[in-house]
């Protein structure tokens, strides 16, 4: 019943040229890679920090770095490797490499603690880590092999990533935050990635099943419990590649170079900005770290013209103001997925760039993207655009279960080919996760006839107050709309009458004020009275996940420990 409740009307309303239906290629990515360091060797596949690398160096490197995988640490199908690295080409390398060795790529967020490693590590039962030389990730992955929870580490030097001047200027600065890896209690447990590189060594082909072995386990969940690992099999990522690459009707062939500052061990950049790229034959310019001056004179210099980025990155250039004006000009489109794009931050982007700004939908478990505006014509406001070729979507009653009718508030459930074959060993987590076949995003959102996607909140954001629902979205954007307000997040708090009740925690504008009783007039004919904010908390720095995201988890807990102090 399932399979034909739900309408398609997106499939008549789609950006000319591009086809729902269309076959979605499932050839893994590093066959398709491959294929390509085949087919252009001299074009630049990446460029760090003006170092560049050819599409021949990098097909080799993954060859050489596969076999000695299996050679020196047995990688084969099923084995799991985990990333412990910053954006830099030894990423993309040991990536593309693993699957080709036949194992299994886990990403690790480069800042998080050792206990939070040792959960992934621990979980996935990655044997193997890649890391770098500098001490901030070394020591962590030191602790890790001290501690038993990881076998074996492959040491990346990170000099040998720069380019020849700067190489010798980090040399000669010796460093302190290079780590001396030879007087490691672990140095037998290590092996150079440049040795393993070096010269050629025998691949062993591994037969690989697209729909069932598992490409990338990526950890998700954070904010709820620990993180489970979302199993991405080798179909999922091919075809999540494939519906992008389809969606921008060739937005990401050469010459586009395509800006990576956003980093790879994301799911959204791991996609947006390597895979769909690279397996084009398009140039990857990549930044290990968001810093703004950074970012804009890598702009200047690449003349990059996609970007995939998060809001607040995005709000961040907006706020920028002229100084970014010139060295944004090259920007064609910048694609804005993770979290709600704001009207606020719309416009001050507009400000200083001319580039479309299209905002896409997506999460981990979905490889990442599900939903995406039309990449080459503006798209309809405030819409995360339409369900991507070969997608289905379909909105589910929250209280009832039920199907919701065309432009009616529900559940966002999704199926398609980039839909995750489960998490790992967590049959609990599988059964909360899909329901009929239908992967639960626990976003809460309404399709209008155009088929085009409108999210409204998370459901787990959602604040239940006085028996009604309130969407802490809502608080926030008219909170946005205060002159004077930077960044907001919205949580709900307990409640002795109305069980739960909202209160906004705000950043302000730099030279700006205002107190909670300004943005409380300035809302109050926005809001109706059950949505009105119980407080507004200021705040000179709002928390943020790694990617970019306003955090709401630190924010529950802090107010929670506040009220149980008091
Ligand atoms: P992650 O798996 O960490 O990438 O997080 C996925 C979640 O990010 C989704 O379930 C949404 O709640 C949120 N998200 C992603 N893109 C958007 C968007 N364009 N608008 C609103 N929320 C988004």
């Amino acid at each position: 019943k399932t399979e034909t409740a739900h309408p398609r009307p997106w499939i008549d309303h789609y950006p000319e040229g591009v086809r729902w239906d269309d076959e979605i290629d499932l050839t893994p990515v590093h066959e398709r890679l491959l294929e390509i360091c085949q087919r252009t060797p001299d074009a630049v596949a990446l460029d760090f920090l003006g170092k560049k690398t050819r599409f021949r160096e990098l097909g080799r490197d993954i060859e050489r770095f596969a076999a000695a995988l299996q050679s020196q640490f047995s990688v084969t199908k099923g084995t799991r490797v985990a990333l412990l690295l910053p954006n830099t080409p030894f990423y993309v390398i040991a990536y593309y490499a693993i699957l080709r060795a036949g194992g299994t790529v886990v990403n690790c967020n480069p800042l998080y603690t050792v206990p939070e490693l040792a959960h992934i590590v621990g979980n996935s039962g990655a044997s193997v880590m890649v890391t770098l030389d500098l001490k901030q990730l070394f020591d962590k992955a030191e602790r890790l092999v001290a501690d038993g929870q990881v076998k074996s580490l492959v040491v990346c030097h990170f000099p040998d990533a720069l380019p020849i001047l700067k190489r010798n200027l980090f040399k000669l600065a010796k460093r302190k935050d290079l780590a001396h890896v030879s007087a490691s209690p672990i140095a037998d447990r290590t092996a150079k990635f440049s040795d393993m590189i070096d010269r050629d060594g025998a691949l062993v082909p591994v037969r690989l099943d697209p729909l069932k072995d598992v490409a990338v386990q990526q950890y998700t969940g954070g904010t709820t419990g620990l993180p489970k690992g979302a199993m991405l099999s080798h179909a999922n990522i091919a075809a999540n590649m494939s519906q992008i690459d389809k969606w921008g009707l060739g937005l990401f062939d050469p010459p586009t170079r395509v800006v990576a500052v956003l980093p790879f061990f994301h799911i959204f950049a791991m996609t947006a900005c390597m895979n769909v790229p690279l397996c084009s034959g398009a140039q990857v310019v990549m930044l290990p770290r968001f810093e703004m001056k950074a970012l804009l004179d890598l702009l200047t210099r690449t003349g990059a013209n996609v970007m995939p980025a998060v809001p607040t990155l995005i709000h961040a250039l907006g706020r920028a103001g002229p100084s970014a004006v010139s060295a944004l000009s090259s920007l064609k489109v910048v694609v804005s997925g993770g979290a709600p794009l704001s009207d606020e931050t719309r416009t001050l982007f507009a400000r200083v760039s001319p580039a479309l700004l299209a905002e896409g939908y997506g999460l981990t478990e979905a490889s990442p993207v599900v939903c995406c505006a039309a990449l080459r014509v503006p798209s309809k406001p405030r819409s995360i655009g339409q369900p991507l070729p070969g997608t289905d979507i379909r909105f589910v009653d929250i209280e009832t279960g039920e199907p919701a009718a065309l432009g009616e508030r529900g559940e966002l459930q999704v199926k398609g080919p980039q839909v995750m074959l489960g998490y790992y060993d967590d049959p609990e987590a599988d059964l909360e996760a899909f329901a009929d076949g239908w992967l639960r995003t626990g976003d809460v959102g309404l399709l209008d006839e155009d088929g085009y996607v409108f999210l409204v909140d998370r459901i787990k954001d959602l604040i239940i107050t006085s028996g009604f629902n309130v969407y802490p979205r809502t608080i926030e954007e008219a909170i946005y709309g205060h002159e004077a307000v930077d960044e907001v997040t919205v949580i709900g708090v307990p409640d002795t009458y109305r069980g739960e009740a909202p209160v906004a925690f705000v950043k302000l504008k730099a030279e700006t004020s205002a107190n909670e009783a300004d943005i409380k007039a300035f809302i109050a004919d926005k809001l109706n009275k059950l949505e009105m904010p119980r407080e507004i908390i200021f705040r000179s720095e709002l928390p943020k996940t790694l990617i970019g995201k306003l955090s709401k988890k630190e924010l529950r807990e802090e107010y929670a420990q506040r009220k149980g102090s008091k």
